[in-house]
């Protein structure tokens, strides 16, 4: 660190091609770098905890806002790829992509945020955005694919990506969404991941009044999908492993509870169910569930396992049944499921922690000890 002498705080142009948004950050002119401009917690490595991180973040382009982040929620995901466990991590990063905050300064053509606005991002802040797929508003499923809110190169300035166990995020405002103003803060962001992901295939496969759903796992995923299935009106089945899940599952919406090591209760569903959203991320079996489904009907995946999922072919050519899976939304869609929740008061589970607490909070999800989501509420990193 040098001496502060040789610290100067001046407004400086980042990017000039680009930028039009002046931020302040402190410049040490004989070296001509940046000091860091955010502060958040990274993954070091596969093996260590995550600890505090500076680093710097682009300021604001002209479609381009910054928030200061109130709270970010834990996502299985974000432990996941600290531990490298799909083996592609990028040390040192800053995890994190349900994301809620106060807009602090916006690009001149910036139209849907204001500064002091409330503004959420989730697990993607870019695509090409001239795709068939973006085109439609399904920048996820980008063709030349899309960038993700950490650990990714940034389409800009080709620096990586940090996450949302942060102060602060920069983002194109097509990646932001707005917050209805009736909702609990820390319990929304949880649905920029938990949410999505599952608002969006009950909303594919047609969840509603007439329809015998099933959500596999009560979760962060679970919990959510839980809350959509009932509030879009279908009689919806909780499975469980864990009997005593069955008062808080009946608490947040289930028609019944069936506990799935149980044959005989597993057997009273068979060949009755329109759709089942399977939001398990641990090792499980695809065939307790598929002879529960009604001829023509699908099973889809939006957990994440270790290991790949084996099922038997008997199990889907009787009944022409499908296997499918599904991943996040695109921004419309995001937008729409945020809106939803409220008109209709839906807000995410949440244990609110210190980000000091992020290691234990990642130890505690390893034993599905949280009901049913960890939100960091980021006050705790001044
Ligand atoms: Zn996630
Ligand atoms: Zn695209």
């Amino acid at each position: 660190m040098p001496s502060s002498s040789k610290l100067g705080t001046i407004p400086v142009r980042l990017n000039p091609n680009r930028h039009t948004a002046l931020n302040t950050v402190d410049f040490i002119p004989e070296r001509n770098i940046l000091m860091p401009s955010s502060k958040g917690y990274a993954a070091q490595s596969a093996e260590s905890p995550l600890v505090p991180h500076a680093f710097s973040r682009r300021d604001p382009g002209a479609t381009e806002l910054t928030i200061d982040i109130l709270f970010c929620g834990v996502c299985h995901s974000d432990l996941h790829m600290a531990r490298n466990e799909w083996g592609n991590a990028p040390y040192p990063f800053v995890p994190g992509h349900e994301i809620v905050g106060r807009v602090s300064a916006v690009g001149h053509a910036v139209t849907k945020f204001k500064a002091g606005d409330i503004a959420a991002v989730g697990v993607i802040i870019d695509s090409c955005r001239h795709c068939l797929p973006c085109g439609r508003g399904e920048e996820h499923f980008c063709a030349e694919g899309a960038t993700l809110t950490y650990a990714a190169k940034d389409r800009v300035d080709g620096s990586m990506t940090m996450g949302g166990y942060s102060n602060n995020y920069v983002v194109d405002e097509r990646f932001a969404h707005t917050v209805p103003a009736n909702l609990d803060l820390a319990a929304v962001a949880p649905l920029l991941c938990a949410g999505i992901t599952t608002y969006s295939p009950l909303r594919h496969w047609g969840a509603g009044p007439g329809k015998k759903v099933g959500i596999v796992g009560l979760g962060g995923l679970g919990h959510m999908a839980l809350k959509f299935a009932h509030s879009f009106g279908a009689h919806v089945v909780q499975f469980t492993t864990n009997a005593r899940k069955r008062e808080d599952a009946i608490k947040l919406g289930a028609d019944e509870v069936v506990v799935s090591t149980d044959p005989t209760q597993m057997n009273a569903h068979k060949a009755s169910f329109d759709f089942i959203l399977d939001c398990v991320s641990a090792p499980h079996k695809l065939d307790d569930y598929l002879p529960l489904l009604k001829q023509d009907s699908t099973l889809a995946l939006v957990g994440l396992p270790p290991e790949p999922p084996s099922f038997a072919p008997f199990n889907l050519i009787g009944g022409r049944k499908s296997i499918a899976g599904s991943m996040i939304g695109g921004m419309p869609e995001t937008q729409a499921m945020l809106d939803y929740c409220g008109e209709h008061n839906i807000v995410s589970e949440v244990e609110v922690i210190p980000i000091q607490q992020i290691n234990v909070a990642f130890e505690r999800m390893l034993k599905q000890d949280v009901k049913y989501r960890f939100v960091i509420d980021m006050s705790s990193l001044a």
